[in-house]
């Protein structure tokens, strides 16, 4: 494809109805940086769409006329960066274009207010209307599939998407970690502008909010007023300085995992934002669902995608089966099942085949636990309170320090209650009964009668769901996903974006 450089709106529409592909957009105001051609090329990396940046400074966010004066004009540089990192078209309009006088086609949108109301809304005053203005106008003339944005504007971010949730657009919003420069401040269009004392303030802002992030993670707290001290003793102007819950910007409460540490401070002419996410522990992903809904395939493939740890829930539970069977306990005996469970340990190892072994009692176990003997017994010692206990607090033992997906029946529920995402994963029984009937590794459900199938997988949802001890439930807040009629990847994709949703990117294992 050509590469093209569009400047009118009639133009603009032109190209729009001419393209068959999907297209990313990536909007900015120019003078690029680093953080812009990140995200340029993560979007040519993402997908095979076109991409199409945006130059544009938009009027209605400067609250500010002297700022909109300064703003840092680089565009014939920005043409040969933006295509040298992956653009496919670029699109520079002028005010009249975007906002030509008397035209009816134009909202002038509202940010929602409970977004709006923190941080940077809070001073800014216009600013976030004037962005859901442009963006919106921008969506309506491209139509993209994807929207490319930065977590460096984070609240931006999350107004966006309010935004595209509540006018029910067809885009999704994709989004890369902030990007620094080499002494640790963010890379702003704005930074040319600073001189080199207020660069030298900029920095120990930003590098304070670095290490209250390295502290967080030994402490797992934050003291904003001896934060606040030091940046005043070094003659910081701080407009704000906020440790809040990363998605409703409310007061972070102890128990949110995730939170927030977001500052502005004014140098001089120049206003500078920067934040850092604080976890207490890496993401969890809980993902519960009846048998034949496809769980262990999903759950592996975004394992591997995510670079999370696979936490099979089942393949412990077998393996205590196989060394109950094996040493022959009398696990009916209350007694001498607790005195063995004190003493068992089950790990998973990583094999040459980046699969994964599972090992109990140091035996590498991985295959004797799928035998039909193992199969025929596991439901039955895993419905023991002992058993359930035990190794319900084993689960929670490997995912003390999150970075994990577990899939079971209870995990989102009983496991791990505070899992960042919880999906309940399942099929029509029509669909699962053809599934397990069109399994070429089982012989024995490929003999049986579509309708039989079916009564038994009824039967088994049944006892599943209706057992005393930890049964089948979806959790409160797990989100359901019936699979019926998509295709594994779809699926998995699917809670990708989920988990891209609810996990700043920053934040993720990488
Ligand atoms: P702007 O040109 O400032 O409107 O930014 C255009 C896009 O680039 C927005 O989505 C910003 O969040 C993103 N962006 C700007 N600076 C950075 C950075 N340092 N790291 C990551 N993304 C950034």
């Amino acid at each position: 494809m050509n590469k093209v450089i569009i400047k009118k709106t009639e133009e603009i529409k032109n190209w729009r109805r001419n393209i068959k592909s999907d297209i990313n957009l990536i909007p900015t105001m120019g003078n690029l940086h680093n953080g812009h051609t990140t995200l340029i090329s993560t979007a040519k990396n993402d997908n095979s769409n076109i991409n199409l940046v945006s130059i544009f400074v938009n009027p209605l966010q400067f609250d500010n006329k002297s700022d909109l004066e300064n703003y840092p004009k680089t565009i014939d540089n920005d043409i040969k960066v933006s295509f040298a990192n992956g653009a496919d078209a670029i699109f520079i309009p002028s005010n009249e274009d975007i906002y030509p006088l008397n035209n009816k086609d134009i909202s002038f949108l509202k940010a929602s207010i409970e977004l709006s109301s923190a941080l940077c809304g809070l001073n800014r005053i216009g600013h976030f209307d004037g962005v859901c203005t442009v963006i919106y106008r921008l969506l309506n003339l491209i139509k993209p599939k994807n929207l490319y944005l930065g977590e460096k504007d984070w609240q931006q971010l999350l107004i966006l998407k309010n935004l595209i949730q509540t006018k029910k657009l067809n885009v999704a919003i994709k989004s890369i970690p902030t990007k620094r420069d080499f002494d640790g401040i963010p890379l702003s269009s704005r930074n040319v502008n600073l001189s080199k004392d207020e660069r030298k303030l900029i920095r120990f802002f930003s590098n304070e909010l670095l290490s209250a992030k390295k502290n967080f993670q030994l402490e797992k707290k934050i003291n904003l007023k001896k934060i606040i001290k030091k940046l005043s003793a070094e003659k910081i102007s701080i407009e704000y300085l906020e440790h809040l819950h990363p998605y409703t910007l409310k007061k972070s409460k102890v128990e949110d995992n995730i939170s927030i540490l977001a500052g502005a401070i004014r140098c001089g002419e120049t206003r500078l934002i920067d934040h850092v996410f604080l976890m207490k522990r890496s993401p969890i992903i809980a993902i519960d669902g009846p048998a034949g809904s496809g769980k262990s395939t999903v759950t592996k493939l975004i394992a591997k995608k995510l670079k999370l740890l696979y936490l099979d829930t089942g393949a412990m539970y077998r393996a205590l089966s196989w060394l109950l069977i094996k040493e022959k306990i009398d696990y009916k005996n209350e007694k001498i099942l607790q005195n063995i469970l004190k003493d068992i340990s089950i790990v998973f190892k990583s094999n040459s085949n980046s699969k994964q072994d599972v090992f109990i009692n140091n035996h590498c176990v991985t295959e004797e636990i799928r035998s039909q003997e193992i199969s025929s017994i596991v439901s039955k010692i895993s419905s023991i309170r002992a058993v359930r206990n035990f190794l319900v607090e084993e689960q929670r033992k490997i995912g003390g320090s999150g970075g994990l997906v577990a899939e079971g029946r209870d995990i989102g529920s009983t496991v791990f209650p505070d899992a960042e995402l919880k999906i309940f994963l399942t099929a029509s029984i029509n669909e699962r009964a053809k599934r397990r009937k069109s399994d070429k590794k089982s012989k024995e459900s490929q003999d049986i009668e579509l309708q039989k199938l079916k009564e038994l997988i009824k039967k088994r949802d049944f006892e599943d769901s209706n057992r005393e001890i930890s049964p089948l439930i979806k959790a409160n807040d797990a989100i359901e996903i019936i699979t019926d009629g998509y295709a594994i990847n779809e699926v998995v994709d699917q809670i990708i974006d989920l988990y891209n949703d609810k996990i700043p990117q920053e934040t993720q294992i990488k």
